[in-house]
């Protein structure tokens, strides 16, 4: 999910020492953020997080207005058994009776009541229904139940093969449009919103290979799980972090104009074309190519085809029977799909193979809303998100996910597979074997760049990603936005970022230069990650724990703190220095970790600094909970990457650091500026 150059080859990290002590601090006089904050809790524990910042109120869908526009259909239309036929639907019996003496019309045809008749109808019903359930009772069931069965079969069959396309004929897809958006994710969504903005009667296709209106992926891995009420996760709705709930679609279906009357609406609007893929363009003639070869002319074209999820190459080339069993992540209905899988009670051992983003977050939501099954998480690190927090935070979240419930499996890869009489098991690097009845693999993206080769488009060799200038531009009237964009960020240099921030504001800069603004990117995007209701962080640049880092941690209770003897050797060998400060009328503890990493270009650097520090090895160290404070990552003593851990609406001071691009002399002065003790 997070691309960013690993320079330094990893070698394990080693943690060194500082000896500063972290001051008595007057944060006020440094920067007034007071109307930052978002709560006066000491504790800031989850309730408080604003986490998904980025997934802002105003793009919230208020769910009458998604509901009104799913039309109720009856019963008796859709050909099931009518429970309670409405006037319309009953049949007119008296057109078909005879109308003769004796008989219980009158000559007019109208029926006359007689009170024995009310008393046989009772008779016959009664016996007539005791004989029919008693008959029929098991085969109901049974048929009632093999139903079920076949139609859970069929929509999970449905979901993923059995997509229709809209409109299914590519004739009733207009020639010719002004905005041409390719893919139907956050970045397009984004930019027909800013296009919209700027040009209210702007007409704009957006070609969708997902057969669905654009919706955000975040809570797919987070949020989703945590709803207890199962009715409202499969209507794909989640609680926010203010308490409201949403959909997952960013808009109402009726938002959308048809696609075939897009072009003769005086109003213009945003229309959807389904299930096509772009698989060509013609910058010359401004031309998209469809997989069946219709084409559509351009003013205005964005890219926004986003990445899809890497799979292990031992499952690609597998049986169905195995394949069944296995899930990539990336969209709702893989969310679905999974859902249904992991509540049937015969699946007992979840294995999520992967330690990064994704696999975390997954693993940690399962573990927690599936507290009978078996939650394994299987990667290659030491701990999980290693590649991206230092080694000493990356523990510390392991042992946090390992309290959720999760069984982690670190140094490990899977290796092959063994599956016989319907049960699959996995082969790990050693040789043991693990039993899955389902297997998620996490184990990153690849950008979605098929259309470079076909349009002769340049993408970067080593972080993939179409290349383009500051403002998003791969060619004239050609701009690439989101996760597939391979853009040129001033301040860090050339990026690709995975994250939904970006998708959300590169989206957005690219809307308004295809109207004509002509922007530079300058936005530090950020992202975020929760890991259970007690782990949640923000980031912003560069966070590659190949980069040495400076961590600033709070410390406000005793209790919290860790034994020393929990922790690796890497840990016992490094030092943490503490003081305890009064700020305000608060007494706070922080802790400051530094650690350089053991290449071979810095393990002097490192031995210098344990050194120059006059640390005694053998003083007894105690760790202290990592429940809150900051991580610096630094390249060439400057800030480049800034991690807010357990610390929120902090994100315009890390921006400010960022880009002051400066060299710090004392980082921790630095730290200050972001009042980790006070909430
Ligand atoms: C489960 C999950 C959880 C996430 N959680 C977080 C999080 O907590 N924080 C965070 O910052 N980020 C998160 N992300 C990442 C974030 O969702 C992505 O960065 C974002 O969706 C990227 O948006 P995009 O528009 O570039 O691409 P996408 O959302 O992937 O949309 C691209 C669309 O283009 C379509 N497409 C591709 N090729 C073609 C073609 N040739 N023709 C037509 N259509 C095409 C694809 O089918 C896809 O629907 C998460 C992602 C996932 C999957």
């Amino acid at each position: 999910m997070f691309v960013c150059g690993r320079i330094v080859g990893q070698l394990p990290a080693r943690l060194t020492h500082v000896n500063h002590l972290y001051r008595p601090v007057k944060y006020a006089g440094i920067v007034n953020i007071n109307n930052l904050r978002h709560s006066s809790d000491a504790s800031n524990k989850k309730p408080h997080k604003p986490s998904g910042t980025t997934i802002k109120p105003e793009e919230c869908v208020p769910e009458s207005r998604y509901l009104k526009s799913q039309k109720t259909i009856p019963a008796c239309e859709t050909g099931a058994s009518c429970p309670a036929p409405q006037e319309s639907c009953k049949p007119n019996s008296m057109q078909n009776q005879p109308n003769g003496k004796g008989s219980d019309f009158s000559k007019n045809g109208k029926y006359q009541f007689r009170y024995w008749h009310l008393v046989a109808a009772l008779i016959v019903t009664g016996v007539a229904y005791k004989i029919s359930s008693s008959f029929l009772k098991d085969d109901k069931t049974d048929q009632s139940k093999g139903q079920s069965k076949q139609k859970k079969e069929g929509r999970r069959h449905s979901r993923s093969k059995n997509k229709v396309k809209v409109p299914a004929d590519s004739k009733l897809i207009p020639k010719e449009v002004p905005y041409l958006l390719i893919g139907g994710g956050t970045a397009a969504f984004s930019a027909f919103r800013s296009i919209k903005s700027r040009d209210p009667k702007a007409k704009v296709l957006v070609i969708a290979q997902e057969e669905e209106f654009p919706y955000m992926r975040p809570p797919l891995s987070k949020e989703l799980w945590y709803n207890t009420d199962r009715d409202t996760t499969a209507q794909l709705r989640f609680n926010q972090w203010n308490g409201t709930q949403r959909s997952i679609f960013y808009e109402p279906r009726e938002f959308y104009s048809n696609v075939t009357h897009l072009i003769e609406s005086d109003k213009g609007g945003v229309a959807v074309a389904m299930g096509w893929k772009v698989t060509k363009i013609n910058v010359i003639s401004k031309t998209v190519t469809l997989e069946n070869g219709y084409e559509i002319n351009y003013d205005k074209c964005l890219i926004a085809t986003g990445t899809s999820p890497k799979n292990l190459p031992i499952f690609e080339f597998a049986e169905d029977n195995v394949k069944n069993k296995v899930i990539t992540f990336r969209t709702k209905d893989n969310f679905l799909d999974l859902e249904e899988n992991v509540s049937n009670p015969k699946c007992k051992n979840v294995i999520i193979i992967g330690g990064g983003f994704l696999g975390s977050e997954l693993a940690c939501a399962l573990a927690r809303s599936y507290k009978s099954k078996n939650i394994f998480q299987i990667y290659k690190e030491k701990f999980i998100m290693a590649q991206v927090l230092p080694e000493y935070l990356s523990e510390w979240t392991t042992k946090k996910s390992e309290a959720e419930g999760v069984r982690t499996i670190s140094n490990t890869e899977v290796q092959d597979y063994k599956y016989k009489n319907g049960r699959l098991s996995l082969v790990l690097t050693g040789g043991q074997t693990i039993d899955a009845d389902q297997v998620i693999v996490a184990v990153g993206v690849h950008p979605n760049t098929d259309l470079a080769a076909t349009s002769n488009l340049e993408t970067d060799p080593k972080i993939g990603g179409f290349l383009v200038n500051a403002e998003l531009e791969a060619r004239s009237n050609l701009w690439v936005a989101g996760d597939a964009a391979c853009f040129y960020d001033v301040k860090l240099g050339r990026r690709r970022v995975e994250h939904h921030d970006h998708a959300v504001t590169s989206g957005r800069l690219a809307g308004e230069n295809m109207t004509g603004a002509g922007k530079p990117y300058l936005h530090q995007s950020m992202f975020w990650s929760d890991l259970g209701p007690d782990v949640g962080y923000e980031a912003i640049g560069i966070v590659d724990s190949s980069l040495p880092t400076v961590g600033v941690f709070a410390k406000t209770t005793e209790a919290n703190a860790m034994s020393v003897n929990n922790l690796s050797d890497e840990q016992k060998n490094s030092k943490v220095s503490r003081s305890n400060e009064k700020s305000d009328s608060q007494s706070s503890m922080s802790q400051i970790v530094k650690n350089v990493n053991n290449t071979e270009d810095n393990v002097e650097e490192g031995k210098k600094e344990v050194r120059e520090d006059n640390i005694n090895p053998e003083q007894p160290t105690k760790y202290e909970d990592f429940e809150k404070g900051i991580v610096f990552y630094l390249r060439d003593d400057v800030v480049v990457g800034i991690v807010l851990w357990n610390i929120f609406n902090r994100m315009s001071i890390a921006r400010r650091v960022l880009a002051g691009n400066t060299k710090y002399e004392d980082l921790n002065e630095v730290a200050k500026l972001f009042t980790i003790h006070e909430d």
